[in-house]
């Protein structure tokens, strides 16, 4: 199966690997969900791959092995706890010693920054000249937390965002069917992690429910009603927050004519009805509201007060 999306990366390793000029260490980062252990273990597989042009040829028995019980020409480096620990780190430069007795030796380091820092200084002087058949990857969504020494020794791979398109193709591979819950694309930012879990969540969609309910005011009583669901739901306060904001935005979008690319396509017509009922500077002010509220909640204003604002301010 072909990797989805990240062509960028994908390509330029397989240039890389064509002209044997892959370097020995790399930092594979992205925000957390973006799927940062799936593509290294793609690169990994390129990278062991003793086939053909095309990496991973997924017919030498490099890329059998790698599919069925592994290769030991592959180690894979984990917290066990939520530390890495030095031994875990020894473990590997002893095995690093250890010529193959072909291709390459790969070596992932998943979640790095979980690394204690005499494991990443125990780590520095391998970094710096591992032997010529090894290539270290490490994957981290704290790149910035790891030490500058170790920073200074890898590549940084960044990975972007997904596409809609690919985004629905990986859901897909999930098992997923993203029809008429299109919505959760624009909601997860390009990052498959977070469609994954919004597209089965029901208290997104509850909160969704509720903040519909009460700004395109469908029942009389809308705002008494997010208001006891509030009161109960302490969690949902922040959540119904952002999806407030988001129509909001919508509703800016819709009255500068740019009605595709809604976050919340799925209620456009309600959101079209509602930016006509308003104008421009109004949302914006309650885009401020919204902003003030957070900054109320964080400073730990009474819950209940907070709530009355949201609910009869807006
Ligand atoms: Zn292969």
């Amino acid at each position: 199966m072909d990797f989805i999306g990240q062509r960028a990366i994908v390509e330029d390793f397989q240039e890389k690997i064509k002209h044997n000029t892959i370097g020995h260490a790399y930092a594979i980062t992205g925000p957390v969900g973006m799927g940062k252990k799936t593509l290294t273990h793609y690169l990994a597989k390129m990278l062991l791959c003793e086939g053909g042009e095309e990496k991973p040829c997924n017919q030498c028995r490099a890329c059998k092995s790698y599919d069925e019980e592994g290769t030991p020409r592959l180690t894979i480096v984990r917290s066990e706890t939520q530390r890495i620990l030095i031994k875990q780190v020894r473990g590997l430069i002893e095995d690093i010693g250890i010529r193959p007795a072909s291709g390459r030796k790969v070596y992932i380091i998943e979640d790095a920054d979980r690394m204690t820092t005499e494991s990443q200084n125990c780590l520095l002087k391998t970094l710096e000249e591992p032997p010529p058949y090894a290539v270290i990857l490490l994957t981290t969504s704290f790149y910035e937390s790891l030490l500058l020494t170790i920073r200074s020794r890898v590549v940084q791979v960044k990975m972007k965002p997904y596409t809609h398109d690919e985004m629905k193709r990986i859901l897909e591979q999930h098992g997923n069917n993203i029809l008429g819950k299109e919505h959760v694309l624009a909601w997860s930012q390009g990052i498959p992690g977070r469609a994954l879990k919004l597209i089965d969540d029901d208290q997104f969609a509850l909160n969704r429910q509720m903040v519909f309910q009460f700004l395109f005011q469908e029942t009389e009583f809308a705002h008494l009603e997010i208001n006891q669901y509030l009161a109960r739901n302490k969690e949902a306060f922040l959540p119904c927050l952002d999806i407030m904001e988001s129509v909001y935005r919508d509703a800016l979008m819709v009255l500068c004519q740019h009605v595709d690319g809604l976050i919340n396509s799925d209620k456009k017509d309600n959101i079209v009805a509602y930016a006509q009922r308003t104008d421009l500077s109004a949302l914006a002010q309650k885009i401020d509201y919204i902003q003030e509220m957070r900054s109320n909640h964080k400073r730990n204003m009474n819950y209940q007060l907070a709530v009355d604002m949201m609910t009869l301010g807006v």
